[in-house]
């Protein structure tokens, strides 16, 4: 098991509460409605997410029982499910914005969430490190900017050596030979996020953001079976992709 002291706070389902329409005191818009529900997105789906055809949410029942727009890939017993959270954080528990124009949070398919990877990791910038997941215990994957690794609960010690990983530079991308950004641990590697000197000593693999792009989405069709509770895209200038 990774992060320890990190699964209390970071566990918490993601859902957020809906407020049932017969406690309301006044009718909200259909959009105010719809903002709510999607934990206050400020953008439709069809704007975040360009290519991606979503089931229609026209049953009352589906607002009532809280759950997100779905693509239509999606069937009860899905073997394979990840509800992303774009641009949301959670730091001891409480739920947080990690930009001003939030995504609303949908319910993808493998390979809907990797088309969706695909194009967000490919355009961020920054330098950042990934770990690959353990396909028999990972629930959530989520990216972490440095200045939130404390306020998100990891240790100190295991944040201090990721933060050292993210920073090194000078290595070139194994696909492209550009100058590399990412580095990806793999499990033989780093088997656990609780071993601080295999994060500082690991050879890791190195990328430019389109080919670490290319790396990371071909770990999720490694994985046969998977309901992820909580994906995000990166956000802020650096960081990393940890698992839990
Ligand atoms: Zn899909
Ligand atoms: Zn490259």
């Amino acid at each position: 098991m990774s992060f320890p002291r990190t699964r209390n706070v970071l566990m918490r389902d993601p859902n957020i509460t809906l407020e049932r329409p017969e406690q309301r005191k006044s009718s909200p818009s259909p959009r105010a409605r719809f903002q709510n529900a999607i934990g206050g997105a400020t953008v439709s789906c069809e704007e975040a997410y360009p290519g991606i055809e979503f089931l229609p949410r026209s049953s009352w029942l589906a607002w009532l029982r809280d759950k997100p727009p779905q693509c239509v890939h999606l069937q009860p017993g899905a073997q394979w499910s990840a509800k992303l959270l774009p641009d949301t954080l959670y730091l001891r528990g409480e739920r947080s914005a990690t930009r001003e124009s939030i995504r609303p949070e949908v319910l993808l398919c493998r390979d809907c969430l990797v088309e969706t990877l695909r194009r967000e990791l490919s355009a961020y910038s920054g330098h950042v490190v990934a770990f690959e997941p353990d396909a028999e215990t990972l629930s959530q994957y989520f990216f972490l900017a440095l200045p939130d690794f404390e306020r998100a609960g990891v240790m100190p010690e295991v944040g201090r050596a990721i933060e050292e990983r993210v920073r090194q530079t000078g290595q070139r991308c194994e696909t492209c030979s550009e100058p590399a950004k990412w580095g990806w641990f793999s499990r033989a590697e780093i088997p656990s996020l609780d071993a601080v000197d295999r994060i500082r000593s690991a050879q890791g693999a190195w990328f430019c953001a389109e080919h670490a792009a290319d790396r990371i989405c071909r770990a999720f069709p490694a994985i046969p079976e998977a309901n992820l509770l909580y994906v995000n895209l990166p956000y802020g200038e650096a960081g990393a992709y940890v698992w839990i």
